[in-house]
């Protein structure tokens, strides 16, 4: 689809900006328009038929896209070297849902990380269970130790770097390299990362899945969700998706299409404003420890210096003491932070999260409870003086 030699030439920032503005999809348009439909006409019978031999391009039928979707798709494709195209969904979970099932059959296994986003742990329970795919879930920290994991009916790999609420980060190459030995396929959740820190396919990954909704809406406006692959990947997960039904709406593909245009300038500016407010929590005598993939305290924050080229703006602390009281004293108080789920969006989030219920390989151990921050947009000073004194009412109830 796109010129590969170009895409290697240009950075990451040039990418976005150019990726998927076809001239034929966007007629000059800076951002390319939002072409609804159903139906397409056809001028002949000849016409229609040649548009049915050739489903997976030009336009056919609405479930299958217009210009809109495509563009999306393309410079999602076009961000992550190596890939053979992009697939679009209405969700995050259903390009989880979609992945797996482009991929397991039947008396499968499949090794699931136990910091996995909880919607795929119920996904593994309540639809890949009953039709008799297996489900085994593994330590993040397994690294090279998936081997021993491996047997005679596992199929693939589920990999989430970060750990979902925990930030695990898993050693992805050297879990890769063990799969692509045995010839197991490898999915990655890359939601927290984005293929700008982290471009997985590159790495050896066969499926990259995002959560659009998160960064590359970025708005808090819209749910998204897309999955690219490696080339060999790409017609058993175009078919799948195609026999489920799924589509997504040209408005929300297009409000992708115009957050991905500022992602770089974004991501930079969550990541430093992040790291500012994790720094100085970490200094805090009511902070036991604090959760971020670029702080030493953080398990695997050697290999995420090794392989990602950034951080996000999403991560958790975990308080010295204290009960879920004096922790909802902390949030309920804030005054830049929002309290609700989801992420990704311009505006700071504080989440109460409880990870022991949710880890069945590992064990959560905490000195206290914890939270979930996303660092938004604002002024990095701002949220700190609002968690300083979060803190103090924390304080006087423990
Ligand atoms: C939010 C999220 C999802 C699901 O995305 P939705 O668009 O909300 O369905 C998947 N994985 C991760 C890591 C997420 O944070």
């Amino acid at each position: 689809m796109s010129d590969k030699g170009k895409t290697a030439q240009r950075g990451t920032g040039t990418r976005l900006v150019e990726a998927g503005r076809r001239r034929e999809w966007t007629q000059g348009i800076v951002n390319p328009a939002i072409w609804r439909a159903s139906t397409i006409l056809f001028d002949t019978v000849a016409d229609l038929r040649a548009a049915v031999k050739r489903p997976n391009d030009g336009l056919y039928y609405g479930r299958r896209g217009t210009p809109t979707q495509w563009a999306l798709a393309e410079a999602l494709t076009e961000l992550e070297p190596g890939a053979g195209g992009t697939m679009l969904y209405p969700s995050g979970v259903a390009a989880i849902a979609m992945a797996l099932l482009a991929v397991l059959k039947p008396g499968d296994e499949l090794l699931m990380v136990d910091s996995t986003y909880e919607p795929t742990r119920a996904f593994c329970r309540s639809v890949l269970a009953p039709m008799g795919i297996a489900t085994r879930f593994y330590d993040p920290m397994a690294g090279a130790g998936i081997a021993d994991l491996i047997g005679e009916t596992t199929r693939a790999i589920f990999l989430e770097s970060p750990g979902s609420l925990t930030f695990e980060v898993q050693d992805i190459p050297a879990i890769c390299a063990v799969a692509r030995e045995r010839g197991i396929v490898t999915l990655l959740d890359n939601t927290w990362a984005t293929p700008l820190l982290f471009p997985a396919i590159a790495k050896g990954v066969d499926f990259s899945i995002l959560a659009c909704t998160k960064y590359i809406v970025g708005h808090s406006d819209a749910m998204l969700g897309s999955v690219t692959v490696a080339p060999q990947w790409l017609e058993a997960l175009r078919r799948t998706s195609f026999l489920h039904g799924q589509c997504v709406s040209p408005d929300d593909a297009w409000l992708g299409s115009r957050g991905l245009r500022t992602l770089k300038a974004r991501l930079r500016q969550h990541g430093e404003g992040a790291l500012a407010v994790a720094r100085w929590l970490a200094d805090r005598p009511e902070v036991a420890r604090v959760l971020h993939p670029a702080l030493p305290g953080c398990p695997g924050h050697d290999v995420w210096q090794r392989d990602f080229a950034g951080a996000s703006g999403l991560f958790s602390f975990v308080l010295k003491g204290g009960d879920d009281a004096a922790r909802a004293a902390l949030i309920d108080g804030l005054e830049h932070f929002g309290i609700g789920f989801s992420w990704g969006g311009f505006e700071s989030l504080a989440l109460p999260i409880d990870p022991e219920g949710l880890r069945t390989a590992t064990h959560w151990q905490a000195e206290g409870p914890a939270v979930r921050l996303h660092v938004g947009l604002e002024d990095p000073e701002d949220l700190i003086a609002d968690l300083a004194a979060g803190l103090e009412r924390f304080a006087a109830l423990v």
